[in-house]
């Protein structure tokens, strides 16, 4: 990632149940926190780049609409999410990936998804951030797009994702979908 700053993205936590499947089919539970979050740093695809490995970035769809949610093919580690259409520019990095050394340069956490997935939460887990994350989002893709960013490092020049992504069968999403119970580890 390019000059990280808080300003330069949201620094979320998404405890969606897709997020936790997506950990559970890579085996990387243990990159949630107590309570099944994810956290990210949802930015543009401009600020990222990949200076070696590329030659192992994989991509993964739980459905053939969803997420292209690329990981790294030697390790299974998550990567990045970033939504299907090259034409909006957003991305969220994964930061289990961060040093804990590094992330206070990504400033605190501004916001809360799907709180209602969370699996036994504290009572005080909420949403929160949201409208503000949703408008950051929006403003950054729009001035993306007025540049002329191109959608690299994810997409080719015809907006086509650069690995063709594994998409789970039914079967397969089902299978890997969180449980009832508590966060097994
Ligand atoms: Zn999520």
């Amino acid at each position: 990632m390019h000059d990280v700053a808080p300003d330069r993205g949201n620094h979320l936590i998404c405890y969606c149940s897709d997020c936790q499947t997506a950990a559970n089919v890579l085996g990387y539970q243990d990159t949630l926190d107590n309570w099944g979050g994810t956290t990210v740093f949802q930015t543009i695809p401009r600020n990222v780049e990949f200076e070696r490995g590329q030659r192992y970035l994989a991509c993964l769809r739980l459905s053939p609409k969803g997420m292209l949610r690329w990981y790294a093919g030697c390790c299974n580690a998550p990567l990045f999410n970033v939504l299907p259409n090259s034409r909006i520019a957003m991305t969220g990095l994964n930061m289990a990936r961060i040093a804990e050394s590094d992330q206070a340069a990504f400033g605190p956490l501004a916001g809360v998804y799907s709180a209602k997935g969370a699996k036994n939460p504290p009572p005080d887990l909420k949403d929160r951030g949201i409208p503000k994350a949703f408008a950051l989002v929006f403003w950054r893709a729009v001035k993306a797009q007025l540049r002329g960013d191109s959608a690299a490092p994810f997409f080719d020049a015809n907006g086509q994702p650069v690995v063709t992504p594994r998409v789970l069968t039914l079967e397969e999403r089902k299978a890997a979908r969180p449980g009832r119970g508590p966060i097994s580890r």
